[in-house]
This record gives structure tokens, sequence and C-alpha cells, in this order.
């Protein structure tokens, strides 16, 4: 439809403060062509504009569309067999992973993701490996997923040429291991090689082909620290300056990455990258668990982004990020769910609120995340992550028309104080089941249950159609070798954190 006016009870425009929000009682937006043109009050936007169609009968909260700022895949890896260990065992873990078709994984998360109020997703593809032509055939599969259900996506692909498994060179490793082991894995690491030039190429390309739809945008991911040499990384700041595309690396996700970066620069990851020219509002740290203070001032002073990943880091014992210090500092910190939340889905209304409960450290002095704070985290912050940047995140005239409509009696049923305000009664009760209509662009993309492109039920049969084969020649070679490889991965870890790792802060003045 061309134009609709979009209407609620309460309509959460935008965060003002850290407990004040923009609302509109009664309120209505008018879109054009995807387009905010007015908001205020339903009486009289009604009688003044003529939309094709009114969506809304004035009992819903009306909310910008949420961000899901950093992203991965579809069917989970507990799904598919990997067990929630250690990130840096997780690894090995995850090569024994059957692959999944790319375009159905694609649109398996997005039903999620849509469900619970997302529209844009910071898609990042996990590394790639071997020949050029299969990456592209994936990364065009699943950009025709989320273009097929109307999301709105920034696309990458992490961007990688050294150590691939552990946290030293591919040959170092593979010379740790049993003669006949070993071999095998020189010739695995060797099929599995994929050129930065095809890297580089492939980026191009993609950002050549999609750069004028509407819904995509194509940007950098630079591999973590590990996963890229210093050749590498000062490729990636000449990049995004040529092509003026925002990265998403992620980095210190970890305490045995903390220590990496000491090791091999005598340094923090965050000096080190500052020292590329590679911090400024165009990046976004995906995790960045283990900051030193320090860290955090450089960050704060770059404009650099992060990017929290409460459930991610929690499952994968990473740790808990700082997130009261990063925003005592005034850093934009928007919202991940990673691979998938607690429930083992893409439930963002579940992942704020696990992101307003996690930091409320003891004591009247500390500042904890208020509900308007992580409101913004999911809206306004995370969408400055991806190349839409002011576009999207806020319902303001000039804004793109990304709404989601939530049941207010769900939130407030069967009885909610008057006095509450909105924005806080949202965050603390509001369900996927209540989510009633998702709108991208101005168009409806899911209401009442139901995707309007899509048929979910055909696409999750097929998708479990597909896992009912017998594992290939490849699937079954790399879960052995996953298998083998197990305890000697696990063997080069042990010992390996250098005591001063300085244990995270709310682990500070305990005994334990
Ligand atoms: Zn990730």
């Amino acid at each position: 439809m061309a134009s609709s006016l979009i209407r609620g009870k309460h309509l959460i425009c935008a965060i003002t403060d850290d407990d004040q929000a923009e609302i509109i009682e009664d309120g209505a937006l008018f879109q054009r062509d995807g387009q905010i043109i007015e908001v205020g009050r339903y009486d009289k936007l009604s009688q003044r504009v003529q939309p094709d169609a009114v969506l809304g009968d004035g009992s819903h909260i009306v909310v910008p569309g949420f961000v899901n700022a950093h992203h991965h895949l579809g069917i989970t890896p507990i799904q598919l067999g990997c067990p929630d260990v250690p990130l840096e065992l997780w690894i090995p873990h995850r090569l024994a992973a059957r692959s999944v078709d790319p375009y159905l994984d694609t649109l398996y998360s997005a039903f999620e993701m849509i469900e619970s109020g997302i529209t844009t997703a910071q898609h990042i593809n996990s590394l790639f490996f071997g020949p050029v032509e299969p990456c592209a055939q994936v990364a065009e599969a699943v950009l025709r997923a989320y273009r097929d259900i109307g999301m709105r996506v920034s696309y990458s692909f992490m961007m990688h040429d050294q150590n691939h498994l552990v946290y030293e060179a591919d040959d170092q490793f593979v010379a740790r291991l049993p003669p006949a082991l070993g071999r095998r894995m020189a010739e695995f690491f060797h099929a599995l090689e994929l050129p930065v030039a095809d890297q580089l190429k492939l980026f191009e390309e993609l950002h050549q082909r999609h750069q004028q739809e509407p819904l995509i945008r194509i940007q950098l991911a630079p591999g973590n620290l590990h996963w890229s040499s210093d050749e590498l990384l000062e490729m990636f700041a000449d990049i995004s300056t040529r092509f003026a595309v925002p990265m998403h690396m992620h980095l210190v996700e970890t305490p045995y990455q903390k220590e990496y970066a000491r090791r091999r620069t005598g340094t923090t990851a965050v000096h080190y990258l500052h020292r590329h020219k590679l911090l400024s509002d165009k990046m976004t740290l995906g995790h960045g668990v283990w900051l030193t203070d320090d860290d955090i001032d450089i960050l704060a002073d770059t404009h650099t982004h992060v990017c929290h990943c409460p459930s991610s880091n929690l499952r994968l014992r990473s740790g808990i990020a700082p997130l009261n210090r990063l925003t005592a500092r005034g850093i934009d910190v928007a919202i991940g769910i990673d691979e998938a939340g607690i429930n083992d889905d893409r439930d963002m209304l579940q992942e704020m609120r696990l992101m307003l409960n996690l930091h409320r450290e003891p004591g009247l002095e500390h500042a904890v995340p208020s509900p308007e704070r992580v409101f913004r985290m999911a809206t306004e912050h995370g969408a400055k992550t991806t190349p839409f940047g002011s576009q999207i995140g806020t319902l303001k005239p000039g804004k793109a028309a990304d709404v989601v409509l939530i049941r207010w009696q769900q939130v407030a049923g069967p009885y909610m104080d008057t006095d509450v305000p909105v924005t806080r009664a949202m965050l603390h009760r509001a369900k996927s089941s209540g989510i009633d209509t998702v709108i991208v662009a101005g168009d409806p993309i899911y209401r009442d249950g139901h995707f309007m492109k899509i048929d979910k039920e055909a696409v999750v049969r097929e998708l479990a159609e597909s896992l009912q084969v017998p594992l290939t020649a490849g699937e079954a070679h790399r879960r052995n070798i996953a298998g083998e490889l197990h305890h000697h991965v696990d063997a080069f870890y042990r010992g390996y954190l250098h005591s001063d790792v300085r244990k995270p802060y709310y682990q500070r003045n305990s005994s334990v």
C-alpha cells in the first residue's frame, strides 16, 4: 500500500532521556511510500490525510521496529548438536555441524525475529571458506530470504586470513597434533583456503549488486583480531572509507581473546585497533566483554559503538560486558541476540528484558539500565551500527516507516496502574504473543500471527525435510575430524590465561 495511517493507543516516537520517552497518546503516524510523513493525534491526523489504509484500531502500543544488531544463523548450534561450552571449545564443535540450506535457514530465524518485533537484522555471515563461488551463492541465498520475507537487512561476512582453529597459526597448531591427524588437518586447512583477494572481490560484487536495493545494505565485518593479520587490519580501514560502509568486528568476547591480544601486541585489542585507525563511529565492536577502563576511554573518545550480546555471553561462558561503565562514558550500545537467546530462539523482547535485569548491580550509587535506555539500545542505538543509521530507530517525520504494533491489553491486562510509564510496562511485560503487526518501509509483513509474503509452515516443513537425509561424505569427514580434535584444542588453552587477566567487574571485591 502506498500510504497508510498507523494508529495506536500509545505511540512511542523516541526516547529523549534515560527515563523519558516521547509518547503521543491516541496517536497515529501517516506514512507514504515507506516514509513517515507526519505523526500526531489520531483524531486530528485522520481528518487531514487520505490514506489508502488504516492499520490499528487504537488499542496498541506503536513502536519503532527493533534492530537485532548481531545475528548469524537460523537452526541453532544446540539443534545442530553443538553444546554450550566456552567459545574456544565451541569452535571445533561447530566444525561438526551439518550444512543447512542458507535460504531456508535465514527464513527460519527471520520468522522468530519478526515475531518478536525485529524489523532489521545485522546479519553477519560466519567465516567463508573454500572456493569463492559457493560462498557468493550462500550470500545471495541469505539476501534473497530477507527480500522475500520483506525484512530490512545489513549484510556482511566475516573476513579473515589466519588462526582458523585456535589462537595461533594453522601450521603451528598442525605441528602439535599426532602425525596422522596433523596430515589430515593440513589437508583440511588447505581445502578451506579462501584468499583475501577473493573475499574482497566478493564484498565489492555484493556491494555493487545490492547497494541500490531499498531494504538491503552491504557492510564490512573484519574477523576478530586473532583471525586478522596486520595487513588485513590495514586493509579494513581503507575499504571502509573507500566504500563508506560501517564495520562490525567481534572483539574481546572471552578472556582468552584478551590474553591473545596481549601476547600478540603487548597491549589490548582496543589499543591495537586504535593504532591501526580502525576505531570511529563507523566501527561496532561485537561483544566487547573484556574491556579495560582505558579501552572504554578510547571507545568513548573515538565514538565507537559496542554491540552487547548478553545471552550468548552467558551461554558460552564468555562473561558479562561492562554495560554500566560503557553507558557512563556515553558509548552507544546496541543489542545482539547472536546465535540464539536464553530460550534458544531469537526473541528480542526477552533479550531486552535480560539486558534490563543483568546489570542491576547492588548499591544505590550504581546507575543501572532503565527501561527507556534498553528500548533505545534496541532501536536507535542498534540502527546506528548499520548503514541505515538515523534512517530508522525512531518514529519521526522523514524516517522509514518500520513500525510494530503490540497489543496493549496483553501488556496491561487485567490491570496496570496509570502511573506506570508505558515504556516501562512494555519492557517488563510485552511478549512475542502480543506482537500484532510488523511493518517494514510501510509494508505490513506480519499480521495477527501470519506472514504476508511467505508461507511459514511450508518453509519449516521444507527445512525439516532437507535435514532428514544422511550426512554427506563432507559432513561425515568434518564430524570425524572435530571429534579427534577436541582434546587437542582443549589442551592448547589449558594454562593459556595470563594470571593478570583482570576479573570482570562483577567479580571484583569478591572471594570467588
Ligand atoms: Zn557473533
